[in-house]
């Protein structure tokens, strides 16, 4: 089943006994068959160790974070998990710390709550701002406790808000702003993951959390942008997040707008 004379991903013939992975594809060869050995060693050498892998990858995120983002935007990857997979780690566990810890509601019975208001609004005849205020309220708070599933959403436009403020600076083109806005986003996630047990006895972690995450991205950006002189990343980064916070709005709104015209008997 398994040759020892091709690789057996892409069926090149293998150079010598010498040869470790395949120069036309990168697998090592042989490839081994998988069995309990083979499991234990990938665990070992994709999650657990220290020197590459998703650990790795998460202690230069959090600790020396600027330099890590441009020492991977910069090619040198090799020993780092991709951004995206990173990210989906991350929102898994998420996604399991809030649903242990915060009593999280992943299916959005908030947006149909804003349904239920809007059904009001048609119901009165009349159009009423105060329902409107109302529908855009439960809208807010249905993207509070659907941070993850928000937060995703919002990455393009997270990308594309600190582009806009980071222009002319540093050359950077729309791609590398998403792996740049990937990497923030999972370093928020970290930091939102180790405040949820705290955030179940003390509700005022949550402020202080995201507190942390806005300081972490001024200092990631100040970090990448180094040698730029430091104050002026830091403007930039604020702006960054000004024109994000506008988007985030416009986004509610497009939202509230989804849940006026949802049929509201939900
Ligand atoms: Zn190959």
């Amino acid at each position: 089943m398994l040759d020892s004379v091709r690789c057996g991903n892409c069926d090149r013939a293998i150079d010598g006994t010498d040869q470790r992975f395949c120069p036309a594809c990168g697998q090592p060869t042989p490839a081994h068959r998988i069995d309990w050995r083979f499991l234990r060693h990938e665990l070992e050498h994709s999650v657990l160790d220290m020197d590459r892998g998703i650990f790795y990858s998460l202690k230069h995120l959090m600790l020396r974070p600027g330099h890590f983002i441009r020492d991977y935007i910069e090619g040198r990857r090799a020993r780092h998990v991709k951004p995206l997979v990173l990210l989906m780690i991350l929102a898994a566990a998420m996604v399991f710390v809030a649903k242990y810890f915060l009593d999280g509601d992943l299916v959005g019975s908030g947006l149909s709550a804003g349904g239920t208001a809007a059904a009001g609004t048609k119901a009165g005849g009349q159009f009423d701002p105060a329902r409107l205020l109302k529908v855009f309220e439960v809208v807010k708070e249905w993207m509070n406790r659907n941070y993850t599933a928000t937060t995703l959403m919002l990455l393009p436009l997270e990308a594309l808000a600190f582009k806009s403020a980071f222009r002319r600076f540093g050359n950077l083109n729309y791609p590398e702003w998403l792996v740049i806005a990937t990497f923030l986003t999972a370093q928020s996630f970290v930091i939102m993951i180790a405040a949820a047990p705290l955030e179940y006895w003390f509700p005022q972690v949550r402020g202080w959390a995201l507190s942390l995450v806005f300081v972490y991205t001024v200092v990631s950006l100040t970090q990448f942008f180094e040698p730029y002189p430091r104050w002026k990343s830091v403007l930039r980064s604020l702006l960054g997040f000004g024109i994000f916070l506008m988007f985030n709005l416009v986004f509610s709104v497009v939202l509230t707008a989804i849940a006026l015209a949802l049929p509201g008997q939900h």
